[in-house]
């Protein structure tokens, strides 16, 4: 069974916020297309509800509960914070030609994205 859903608008806080806390912890910034990023967020909320963990939604797994465990692919991912790679786009350096100008993103539009994905 599922989580109840009342909780999962605070998950999508809460990755929010982290999100936003690491990409100015690292000199990282969001894509300049925001919806990738909305996505992003939306997928490590899911993971994190589902799994308890906000495994990187843009990987396949053959076993996420064993993915989850053996923790490389938890956001923030080993190729992360060792080198700033995030293939999912969602922390960008600067000089990265998809890297925009923000480092935060708001609820509604990662509502809608939310809506538009479950719909
Ligand atoms: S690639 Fe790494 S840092 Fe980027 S969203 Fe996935 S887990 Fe997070």
């Amino acid at each position: 069974m599922t989580s109840p859903s009342a909780d999962k608008p605070k998950t999508l806080e809460a990755m929010k916020h982290f999100a936003e806390q690491y990409a100015k912890r690292t000199n990282t910034y969001f894509c300049s297309d925001l919806s990738v990023t909305a996505v992003v967020i939306e997928g490590l909320a899911r993971h994190k509800e589902d799994l308890g963990s906000p495994l990187c939604p843009c990987r396949h797994y053959e076993d996420k509960e064993a993915e989850v465990k053996n923790t490389f692919w938890n956001c923030p991912c080993v190729p992360m914070r060792e080198r700033k790679e995030c293939h999912c786009m969602l922390f960008l350096t600067p000089d990265n030609d998809f890297a925009g100008a923000e480092q935060s993103i708001s609820m509604e539009l990662l509502e809608e994205v939310k809506a538009s994905l479950s719909a």
